[in-house]
């Protein structure tokens, strides 16, 4: 290519003004236009997907750099309970990673590094620094499960003063009452919970708000009062037969296993298709005899979709499989049987059809989902009360009920302090390099390690972690997608260096045109494959792996890089 009249090009001056048309407001330091929240939320899938708006780049680069104490402090600042999360989360962030496009392989195991992080920190409490002094507010949380516990942590550490009442004798809700200690350690949870109510808050556990306290003086005493009940009523078809023995409700079920203890029948339905129906089938697999053994029709789950439409992550379905329970899809509920007065099976529709069929059962379990038990708050509103969590939006999961808990925890501070006190910024920075190599786009995703059929009990946990080298390559496989390559238009000679080098069809563009808006975002853009046709070069985010290919090929220093993070700032004073 003839680069005459290009080479001035070569002797702009780096100091210029920062063009409208770059894809953030400033080239360094904090941004906060409508531009640059736009671009964390088109260019890191994985933070916007999760409801916490963690940031997985960040930590996932702590990791691969062998710091897993600070990966550990970024989740624990974000998602509050990083050990449970990397266990039990529902991980739309994996849903959403650029790494699982079409062509590009398989999503980070972004839930399991997450876990590793955890478990290679010490587990002493780290306790978080107070973003603001005591402001003498008083807040009251009803409810202890990961909502009111996650409004806990981000009040305390806004200087409020918290008190949370418990109606169970320990904390945790659905952490204690739902999830199997095979799926999630006891001890882990005390451990994440200690790290919370060490921050000063105030925990009465045995208090029923309704019965012990009315919820209108608890109201008259605090400045606000949190309602993070969760979902604690049971949904019960309303089927012939339903009154029979042997008929039990999922969670019930759970608790007991976990607490009294308790026991199945020789031949077992569990009804449903999401988290509580996995749960409750794995621990009858477990009271019912070894993991190990022949299932022999003892036990399987009924659900009326088809496999396609279950919601829990691929993972959990794997190990259903593993641990032998058939699922039987497309199986509508129509009555409970009975024979000599006791449960012996269900009576099915095949869904969407005529068919009928029946199955043997002398137990059932029903996972049919929950909804917030209401009676207690007796239709009380007030302006002080506030529901977070599933209490408020209805059966979800806990990474949904903690970004809940945490949206809500900011309005209610500014109905307490009259003011925005934390404020969201685009921190940009200059950098060098990302740190990676080619070959970490090839790493393949590192399974999860579980534990041998025969060794699975109530108790054992079944995925036992990633050891420290799979830690480290899963963590290198992430592309760092908070990095921003842009080609400097100014600078930039046309050359094509870059063209050659992208190892993406669409991630560097020859372009004919661009459309920007007012705030200097593209819009709209035309590409063409004709040089003669081509006005710019121009980078796809959308499309970019963040290898740096084109930044080494380019001859003339036309691409920057820079950092691109979401950060919160205290801003304002109280009034
Ligand atoms: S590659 Fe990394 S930063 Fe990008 S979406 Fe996946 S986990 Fe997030
Ligand atoms: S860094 Fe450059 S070459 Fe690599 S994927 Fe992104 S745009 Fe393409
Ligand atoms: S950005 Fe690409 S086309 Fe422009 S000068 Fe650099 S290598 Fe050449």
């Amino acid at each position: 290519m003839d680069l005459s009249g290009q080479l001035a090009k070569l002797f702009k001056p780096n100091e210029r003004p920062h063009p409208a048309e770059a894809e953030l407001s400033v080239a360094q330091g904090a941004a906060n236009t409508a531009k640059d929240f736009d671009w964390l939320d088109r260019n890191i899938p994985c933070q916007k997907a999760c409801p916490a708006g963690t940031d997985i780049p960040g930590y996932l680069t702590a990791i691969a750099e062998e710091r897993p104490e600070d990966a550990y402090r970024i989740n624990l600042r974000d998602n509050i309970f990083p050990g449970i999360l990397g266990r039990v989360c529902s991980r739309p962030c994996e849903s959403a990673c650029r790494h699982g496009y079409e062509g590009l392989g398989e999503p980070v195991a972004i839930c399991a590094s997450k876990r590793s992080a955890a478990d290679e920190s010490p587990t002493d409490p780290v306790i978080l620094e107070p973003y603001f002094p005591p402001t003498q507010k008083s807040i009251a949380i009803i409810g202890s499960g990961v909502a009111g516990l996650a409004a806990a942590r981000e009040l305390a550490l806004l200087g409020h003063t918290v008190t949370v009442y418990e109606k169970h004798t320990e904390p945790g809700g659905m952490l204690n009452q739902g999830i199997p200690e095979f799926r999630l350690p006891r001890d882990l949870i005390q451990q994440e919970i200690k790290q919370v109510i060490a921050l000063g808050i105030t925990l009465h556990c045995g208090v029923t708000i309704g019965t012990d306290i009315p919820l209108h003086q608890l109201i008259d005493q605090h400045d606000a009062v949190i309602a993070a009940a969760g979902t604690l009523k049971p949904n019960q078809p309303n089927l012939p037969g339903q009154t029979l023995p042997g008929i039990r409700h999922g969670l019930d079920f759970l608790l007991e296993a976990h607490t009294s203890g308790t026991t199945v029948g020789k031949r077992v339905i569990v009804i449903g298709g999401g988290y509580t129906a996995m749960d409750c089938a794995r621990t009858a697999r477990r009271l019912g005899g070894q993991v190990a053994e022949l299932n022999d029709g003892k036990l399987l789950i009924a659900y009326r979709r088809t496999r396609d439409d279950i919601r829990v992550i691929p993972d959990e379905l794997e190990e259903l499989d593993h641990e032998s329970i058939p699922l039987e899809c497309s199986a509508t509920p129509l009555a409970y049987l009975e024979t000599d007065g006791a449960l012996s099976g269900m009576r099915f529709q095949r869904t969407g059809t005529d068919e009928t069929f029946e199955l043997p059962a002398d137990t059932v379990l029903l996972a049919t989902g929950q909804t917030p038990d209401t009676d207690w708050q007796q239709n009380l509103t007030h302006p002080n009360l506030f529901l977070v969590g599933d209490y408020a939006t209805g059966a979800t999961d806990l990474i949904s009920a903690i970004g809940h808990a945490k949206k809500t925890v900011t309005e209610i501070d500014h109905f307490l302090m009259g003011t925005h006190r934390r404020t969201p910024r685009v921190q940009v920075q200059t950098a060098s390099a990302i740190g990676r190599t080619e070959a970490m786009d090839q790493l393949p995703r590192n399974a999860m390690p579980t534990l041998p059929l025969e060794q699975r009990t109530t108790t054992a946990e079944v995925e036992t972690g990633y050891e420290t080298p799979a830690a480290l390559t899963e963590a290198q496989r992430c592309y760092r997608c908070n990095y921003k390559f842009e080609i400097e238009q100014d600078k930039c000679i046309k050359c094509d260096w870059c063209l050659k080098a992208k190892p993406h069809e669409n991630c560097i563009l020859m372009l004919k045109t661009i459309t920007y808006d007012d705030a200097g975002k593209a819009t709209d853009w035309e590409s063409t494959e004709r040089v003669r046709e081509m006005n710019l070069i121009w980078i796809n985010s959308d499309a970019c792996t963040r290898c740096g290919a084109c930044i080494t090929a380019c001859p003339v220093d036309a691409i920057s890089l820079q950092k691109v993070t979401l950060t919160h700032e205290n801003t304002g004073e109280p009034s």
